[in-house]
């Protein structure tokens, strides 16, 4: 058996500055055919998954092909979108014949053109696979998922979890399931229902968390192959936006449709109150002095996993009027800033414009003396398998806080980004963190209390207030009564 397997992923935020282009893949992760490492990353762990699989069946040949993923940020430009869609569309006509193609893919990338990347994308592979062949991808639950994209493929399966720490599981279930396809023991139908609802679903808090539990119990059925909540990403303005219950069962589609729509109209009586406590600026510090551990704070709107700049000031700000102390901030992007550090170099003592450059409502720049304490050509963070790059980063400090300064646009996902530049967290009165909710498994541990800050921009957080062009449909928040 013949398995092609590729991927090809960002997250566009429709309304973000930070334009995306074929640098934005450069710079985040791009592993042509041979390339790949042996570690996955979120959306290339079907890749993987194949390997280990092959590995261990040689009736199994995996033909590799490009993998790219861009961090979220805006509009794509249309060439470059073009260019990888037609790199990997070529590598599969020359593998021919499959019979599957396995693609690790987001679900909410946007480009010049194109409302719906992974759909043209899909349609494209079927054209050339034919109707017999399996086409399956891994998801995002920050996704939107579209009819051309069901029509298109066969399995079509999103992480479980935000922080998407299952990433690789998912990617396991999909290689089997298409085995199983491939081999005529199963024939996967999927089932959709469009919740009507866009919301924040972390799946670390309640009601998530048993909702989840409860899908996990759900596919231990006969007949049912899996269940994904597509959560939605709010932050694109695109016609199908919106969370979405996918049901994936062994041709029953009856049956599929009842437990998509059950599982559908429960969603929809978790909205607006799926999100831990959040915030203001001035409520989150103070609940922060009142401790003698240390604090994490997030600052959940200025996320470059959302496809924002992540280089705001707003809340460090603050903090700079208050004169705490102890303070460590991953991390603000400023790869200008970077680079004067590394003029500069190590112990240096320097004035310095750093942060607050990238749009109107992210705060000002800040004009601070800093020592550049220490710089780290390449710096890497972890997350759960894989490794993120953060690019050269500079250790900033001043005043009792110390800033690290990156210039590979990512969020925090975890401890190890402080630890990469010589900073022990555990040790930090308050870090200062830029996610909605990834940085919760890796932080929490080390954490006294965890802080949840709604500074209010830059992200397009407010539905009601984002003035969609483009969506079909009623949801709520923006309708009170999408369902009437
Ligand atoms: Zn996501």
């Amino acid at each position: 058996m013949r398995i092609f397997t590729a991927s090809l992923a960002t997250e566009t935020n429709t309304f973000s500055p930070m334009y995306t282009d074929i640098h934005s893949f450069y710079d985040s992760f791009y592993a042509p055919p041979g390339r790949h490492p042996a570690t996955p990353t979120l959306c290339s762990a079907p890749l993987v998954a194949c390997r280990e699989i092959a590995a261990a069946d040689p009736s199994l040949e995996v033909i590799e092909g490009s993998c790219a993923w861009a961090e979220p940020g805006g509009l794509l430009n249309r060439q470059s979108y073009e260019q990888l869609r037609d790199e990997i569309l070529q590598q599969l006509q020359q593998a021919m014949p499959v019979q599957a193609v396995l693609l690790g893919l987001h679900g909410a990338m946007v480009a010049q053109g194109y409302d719906d990347c992974e759909g043209d994308l899909l349609s494209r592979v079927r054209a050339i696979v034919g109707a017999e062949a399996i086409i399956g991808a891994t998801l995002d639950p920050h996704s939107h998922l579209t009819a051309q994209r069901l029509a298109a493929a066969n399995l079509l399966i999103a992480f479980k979890e935000f922080p998407h720490l299952d990433f690789m599981q998912r990617a396991r279930e999909l290689v089997q399931l298409a085995l199983a396809a491939v081999r005529g023991d199963i024939k996967p139908v999927m089932s959709s229902f469009d919740c009507r609802m866009i919301d924040v679903l972390p799946t670390s808090h309640e009601p998530m968390k048993s909702f989840v539990s409860k899908i996990r119990q759900l596919e231990q059925q006969a007949g049912v192959l899996s269940i994904s909540v597509i959560h939605g990403f709010m932050a694109g303005d695109v016609a199908d936006m919106g969370s979405k219950l996918l049901v994936i069962t062994d041709n029953q589609p009856e049956r599929g449709q009842a437990l998509a729509t059950t599982l559908g109209m429960e969603l929809y009586t978790f909205r607006g109150r799926t999100l831990p406590q959040f915030n203001d600026i001035a409520s989150a510090l103070d609940l922060a002095a009142e401790v003698k551990g240390t604090t994490v704070l997030a600052d959940v709107w200025d996320n470059p996993g959302g496809g924002v700049a992540g280089d705001g000031t707003l809340i460090l700000e603050q903090i700079i009027a208050r004169k705490l102390s102890g303070v460590a901030v991953g991390t603000i992007w400023d790869p200008m800033a970077v680079k004067l550090c590394f003029a500069a170099g190590e112990g240096a003592v320097i004035e310095l414009r750093f942060g607050g450059k990238s749009g109107a409502t992210a705060g000002p720049p800040l004009d601070k003396q800093v020592v550049v304490e220490r710089l780290q050509a390449n710096a890497e963070q972890q997350f759960a398998d894989s490794s993120v790059p953060m690019g050269d980063c500079a250790l900033i400090s001043f005043e009792g806080i110390k800033v690290i300064l990156n210039s590979n646009r990512c969020q925090s996902f975890d401890p190890s980004l402080f630890r990469a530049l010589g900073i022990a967290p555990e040790q930090c009165r308050i870090l200062l963190v830029k996610s909605t909710n990834h940085f919760y498994q890796g932080f929490a541990p080390l954490a006294e209390q965890v802080i949840y800050v709604d500074a209010g921009a830059p992200y397009p957080s407010d539905p009601r207030h984002n003035g969609y062009k483009k969506l079909s449909r009623l949801l709520w928040p923006i309708n009170d009564r999408p369902f009437d």
